[in-house]
């Protein structure tokens, strides 16, 4: 017969949330998420921020944004290309849109 080894798995110590109600970000210190407990130590109070929006699923961190592996995958293969660095890849793409929007960027003088 086995003697099987309780499961005594190593459990992370419970992360509360922060103390402001409603607020649903993870507890940085005192209490309070990192955004609440700056406004703590800055104005001495805290009052509600905006809704704590968890991170969506399925996307993927490019340069500082939550994109779809697609479009990342597109804006890699974009900087590769070109030689960018990513945030220059997404200022080009910006620019193309921005260019199609507005087909006259610019009036000649006279
Ligand atoms: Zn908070």
């Amino acid at each position: 017969m086995k003697t099987k080894t309780p499961p005594t798995q190593p459990t992370p110590p419970p992360v509360k949330p922060c103390k402001v109600k409603g607020c649903g970000r993870p507890n940085y210190a005192r209490g309070y998420c990192q955004t609440h407990h700056r406004q703590f130590l800055r104005t001495g109070k805290v009052s509600p921020i905006r809704r704590y929006r968890p991170r969506s699923p399925g996307t993927l961190k490019f340069a500082g944004l939550r994109l779809s592996p697609q479009t990342v995958e597109a804006l890699q293969e974009l900087a590769e290309a070109e030689g960018l660095s990513d945030g220059a890849a997404i200022a080009q793409v910006l620019e193309e849109w921005h260019a199609q929007r507005s087909p006259k960027p610019k009036k000649p003088r006279g």
